[in-house]
């Protein structure tokens, strides 16, 4: 033990000081050049994290923490190289993920981009009523829109869809009992599970069927004079396959008027264009669901509609209405960024047959797998010529997934390039790709790395091609 003791106090005694690692030659062109206690700060959060380390790792682990100047000022160094550039960044998507959730879902169309561009650098008319000068609507820039596009009688948007299915849950049915199929209670990730949503939105969860197999029978049986919703929820990233049966909005919406109760439908990415028209499976249509009669439907502004991160409910008017009313949807509501990024993003939608042109998940989407396959070949041939045989290349058929719990088990054909380093493994590799600027994200398979360029921007194609000839 004294010993133990002794070695911990000894590699405490030879971390070196702030002072000498503030003057460490680099660190201190850094604090010259940008703020300097923030410069500080993170040195010495860098020497508190270190010391703590010495505290806390097992005796076994000692030897191997870096105690000397140089290798502590290497680390610090890299820390602030990191903190003094934005660290929300654009970032190459070469991972073949349409919607990736980590690399922030749906890139925006540039008329999205540049309505926000217009909104942020002044005053904006976000809540006012032009009329009478005096306090307004928020929701109303997106209300007629989402009327139009999906055959509904309001709409509105709030911070995403989980909290969109929050407000619907806690507006219509809180202390009262909602029906789900036990084949709906899906996890969508990042810890929301329906359950749980229902129960934190004040609801009772009253499950009904199994997981393969759900009759309108059961809905009928489980009501009961508190049941205040029948709820469907798409389940979005997984399929149950083979002796299945679900019931259909139109049938709950049936069930529900014959006993006066709401039904609400959480589809999930919901797609306002049918996909089968791209050889795609079919994704629910938002307007399928409000045709079929659901009272409120609910769906991301992010995944398949191309948006920036909102939740939009279009149903019945009362109801919209009931949960502006409300007081957690002021909590959830979306700021003026939003509302210029969606009111964009939605009146692409008027003009459907530009759409494929204007709107960037859309133009993934639809891009001919030989297009891809010919900027495949071409980014080959020029790394080819600047990587000196440090690796083998090769263009491959592969797959494009969608992402975002959308079409599960579901891809699109498209063309790779195969990296495969002849020295250093895919990892590393990978890893600085990750950490150089701009950030560049493959797919890593066991001996190579994969781009798919269906993810990339056609106009990142030379600098993707740059950053892979620096690093491999
Ligand atoms: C993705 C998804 C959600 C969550 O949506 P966010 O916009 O990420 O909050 C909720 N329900 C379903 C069915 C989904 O697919």
């Amino acid at each position: 033990m004294p010993d133990e003791i002794t070695l911990r106090q000894d590699l405490l005694n030879q971390l070196p000081g702030m002072p000498a690692l503030l003057n460490h030659p680099e660190i201190r062109v850094f604090r010259d050049s940008h703020p300097t206690l923030y410069v500080n700060d993170i040195v010495r959060r860098e020497l508190d994290t270190l010391r703590q380390t010495i505290l806390d790792a097992p005796e076994e682990l000692l030897p191997q923490i870096p105690i000397d100047e140089i290798q502590i000022a290497e680390r610090a160094l890299d820390l602030i190289r990191r903190s003094v550039e934005p660290s929300l960044n654009r970032s190459i998507n070469a991972a073949g993920v349409i919607l990736h959730t980590a690399l922030g879902r749906a890139p925006l169309a540039p008329a999205a981009r540049d309505a926000v561009h217009l909104a942020l650098t002044g005053y904006t008319t976000l809540a006012i009523n032009l009329d009478t000068g005096k306090r307004g609507d928020r929701h109303l820039h997106t209300d007629r829109l989402l009327s139009h596009l999906t055959g509904a009688e309001s709409g509105m948007i709030v911070n995403n869809n989980a909290a969109a299915t929050m407000l619907i849950l806690n507006t219509l049915a809180a202390g009262k009992e909602v029906i789900v199929s036990r084949g709906q209670l899906v996890e969508i990730g990042g810890a929301f599970r329906i359950p749980d949503v229902l129960k934190r939105s004040g609801c009772r969860l009253v499950e009904v069927g199994t997981t393969n197999r759900t009759h309108l029978r059961d809905y009928e049986n489980a009501i009961t004079p508190e049941t205040a919703l029948l709820l469907r929820v798409h389940a979005s990233n997984y399929r149950i396959i083979g002796f299945t049966s679900e019931v259909s909005v139109r049938e709950l919406v049936e069930l529900g008027r014959k006993r006066g109760i709401p039904v609400g439908d959480d589809v999930g990415s919901g797609a306002l264009i049918d996909l089968r028209q791209f050889g795609l499976p079919e994704e629910p249509l938002v307007q399928d669901s409000v045709k079929d009669g659901a009272d409120l439907v609910c769906f991301s502004g992010d995944k398949m509609l191309g948006g920036p991160q909102c939740g939009i409910i279009v149903g019945k008017r009362d109801m919209i209405e009931r949960i502006k009313r409300n007081p957690l949807t002021r909590a959830l509501r979306c700021d003026k960024m939003t509302y210029s990024a969606v009111e964009a993003t939605l009146k692409l939608y008027l003009e459907q047959d530009k759409l494929a042109e204007r709107h960037p998940v859309l133009r993934m989407i639809t891009e001919k797998p030989e297009v891809i396959k010919r900027r495949a070949q071409n980014l080959k041939r020029r790394l080819a010529a600047r990587i000196a045989g440090n690796a083998d290349l090769s263009v491959i058929p592969g797959e494009t997934e969608m992402g975002s719990g959308s079409l599960p088990g579901k891809s699109i054909p498209t063309f790779l390039l195969q990296i495969k380093p002849k020295t250093g493994s895919p990892d590393d590799i990978a890893r600085r790709l990750r950490l150089g600027s701009p950030a560049v994200f493959l797919r890593i398979a066991e001996d190579s790395l994969l781009a798919d360029l269906r993810t990339v921007f056609p106009d990142e194609d030379r600098l993707l091609s740059d950053r892979l000839a620096a690093e491999i």
